[in-house]
């Protein structure tokens, strides 16, 4: 019983709670003070969530940029390649 993943008590409800404003967070939509503080907090001590917010900030960098380079059309073209490959 050692296996951390299986011990929803000690991590869980505070990464759920980081994670509800993570999307926020990283768009910077997130404005309370308080929740901005309360997450900083946990990605400070929580490497999980960290990444996760590492990822999901390239991911909204690369929607940004592939916004500005018409790059919908190639995405839709690797969608529907993606798609046919299945
Ligand atoms: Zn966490």
């Amino acid at each position: 019983m050692t296996d951390k993943s299986d011990t929803p008590e000690s991590v869980d409800s505070d990464c759920l709670e980081a994670f509800d404003h993570l999307y926020a967070y990283v768009n910077g939509e997130l404005t309370d003070k308080k929740s901005v503080a309360m997450i900083e907090h946990h990605l400070d001590h929580c490497r999980s969530c960290f990444s996760r917010a590492q990822i999901e900030r390239e991911l909204n960098e690369r929607l940004k940029n592939s916004g500005k380079n018409t790059a919908p059309v190639a995405l839709e073209n690797r969608l529907k390649k993606l798609i046919e490959d299945f």
